[in-house]
């Protein structure tokens, strides 16, 4: 962690001013440069926030590509940390994940240990200064930041099959709901579209959506629709007028983001918001463009609009408005860094020459677009967020297991002969599945069928109340006749309701 020294010739080329005279009177933050065009968007911004009289305190730590190669997995020092959870606020340049699998990713590490649930992405056009198909969009995404897929809890269980494991919990989703739609609310903003694959996940993806619209009750002034995700990202793409603000879980929402953006303009225009009950970090979309680095030609404005999230986190909605609008005259003036050249681009500029025109304007008003106002906006408050209430415990009964066994000698049928032999007078064999088609009983030759089966053992109606101990004394028998078994996952039933869903086919 250092302060950016003005005798720091590679600094004070880009970075000449001081924030405020009075350090006492300004916030703490956290900045990272980061790897590729991060230090020079990132200075790029430093400048615009010094010249509008951010009241900022920047800290500045060490991230990302260096300190993965020093030995830090998640490539980020404990004294990193330190100042992350001092200042509580983090503005951050990209950074390159080096590749190979012992490297953590940098921003999945972040956002999980200091709990940054919401993704708040706006993708907004700028037609015509900027050349977008759909010139009147503007969405925001709200991406769930933590769960998902991204729980990072991957095996290899046999040869042929490797797993992935999609977490959704309920405080998770009740989180990240009620935090779109009291954004919407603070925003002015109408709707709130719930998109998921509940189709097909039921129990996952199901449970976003039914707390969707569990938790939509409570706002009956904004409107509420859903989409199946995949219909969802293609009219997104189509037709992004219809979409408002947008709610989604981890992965749909880290893909929408990114062709929302995209469609929007250029990758390159896009801030995004990280926020958690203690700590936010603001950044752009995109990465490190390790292509363009070095050439001090990266459009900043990504990371210009992250810092303008920033300061009205901060409660500085007066130096938020000033730099926001003084980049829309900047951007309507044709004033363009080379991603978006175009028809309307009336001067190319470089990194530093774009900070410096945004800077000359600071105190105008951009004429033909619409200026920003910010001086009633404040941060969603966490305040009706986090309190989560633990529902009631629910009558939890284990009324059977999934037994996961690896092999490849036997056809399905030569498998249920032999796991008849080895069941309980507590169990049944009821099916098996492979990648989740039912095989057997009845299964069909044409079904592909890898070294992955999972046999599934019910309750016998005769037998009372079914333990643990019942599934462990079932394994051991599987286990005495030599199979190999993967793993098991308990069937409960909850308050008599399944737990668990069928196979397909069944
Ligand atoms: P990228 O976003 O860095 O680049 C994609 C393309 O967009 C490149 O052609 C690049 O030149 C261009 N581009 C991106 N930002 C631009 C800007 N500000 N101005 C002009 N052009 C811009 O994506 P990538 O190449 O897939 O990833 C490069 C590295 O960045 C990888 O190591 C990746 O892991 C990392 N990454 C980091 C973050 C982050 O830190 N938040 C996000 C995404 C990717």
């Amino acid at each position: 962690m250092h302060s950016l020294s003005l005798n720091d010739e590679k600094n004070s080329a880009v970075y000449p001013d001081e924030f405020g005279s009075t350090d006492g009177d300004n916030v703490a933050i956290t900045v990272a440069l980061g790897d590729g065009i991060g230090p020079e968007i990132t200075h790029a911004t430093l400048r615009i926030l010094s010249a509008a009289g951010a009241r900022i305190r920047p800290e500045f730590i060490e991230i990302g590509e260096q300190v993965y190669l020093a030995g830090h997995s998640a490539g980020i020092t404990p004294e990193a940390w330190q100042s992350l959870r001092q200042t509580k606020v983090f503005l951050k340049g990209p950074v390159t994940t080096p590749s190979g699998s012992g490297y953590k990713s940098l921003n999945v590490t972040i956002r999980k240990t200091l709990g940054l649930y919401a993704n708040v992405r706006p993708c907004i056009s700028y037609s015509p200064y900027v050349h977008s198909l759909h010139p009147t969009m503007d969405v925001v995404i709200i991406r769930e930041n933590e769960e998902d897929l991204y729980a990072g809890i991957e095996h290899r269980q046999t040869d042929e099959v490797y797993q992935c494991l999609k977490l959704i919990t309920r405080p998770g989703c009740e989180k990240i709901i009620r935090y779109a739609f009291e954004y919407a609310r603070s925003h002015g903003r109408q709707k709130v579209t719930c998109m998921v694959k509940d189709n097909i996940m039921k129990m996952t993806d199901g449970l976003f959506y039914k707390v969707f619209q569990e938790i939509g009750t409570d706002y009956p002034d904004i409107e509420q629709d859903r989409y199946i995700i995949d219909i969802g990202s293609a009219r997104l793409a189509t037709q992004p007028e219809r979409f408002d603000v947008i709610v989604t879980t981890n992965l749909y929402g880290d893909i929408i983001s990114d062709i929302a953006a995209e469609i929007s303009g250029s990758i390159g225009l896009a801030g995004s918001a990280n926020i958690g009950e203690h700590v936010a970090m603001f950044e752009a979309i995109h990465g490190s463009a390790p292509d363009i680095a070095g050439k001090g030609v990266a459009n900043p404005s990504g990371l210009i609009l992250a810092a303008v999230m920033m300061l009205v986190h901060l409660r500085q909605a007066d130096v938020a408005e000033k730099v926001h609008n003084a980049w829309l005259k900047t951007i309507e003036d044709g004033i363009h860094t080379a991603d978006l050249k175009g028809t309307q681009t009336e001067i190319l500029v470089n990194t530093s020459q774009f900070a410096a025109a945004v800077i000359a304007r600071l105190g105008a008003e951009p004429q033909k677009f619409k200026p920003v106002r910010y001086q009633n906006a404040a941060p969603v408050s966490n305040a009706n967020i986090v309190s989560y209430q633990a529902k009631p415990l629910a009558k939890k009964v284990i009324v059977g297991v999934d037994v996961f066994i690896h092999q490849h000698e036997l056809s399905a049928d030569q498998l249920a002969e032999r796991l008849h032999k080895l069941t309980t007078e507590a169990v049944e064999l009821q099916m098996i599945t492979n990648r989740g088609v039912k095989v057997w009983p009845g299964g069909f030759p044409e079904t592909f069928c890898t070294d992955h089966w999972r046999c599934r053992f019910m309750v016998k109606t005769d037998h009372g109340q079914l333990h643990y101990s019942d599934v462990i004394r079932l394994l051991a028998n599987i286990s005495s006749d030599y199979f190999d078994v993967i793993k098991t996952e308990n069937l409960c039933s909850f308050d008599g309701e399944a737990g668990f869903t069928l196979g397909q086919g069944q």
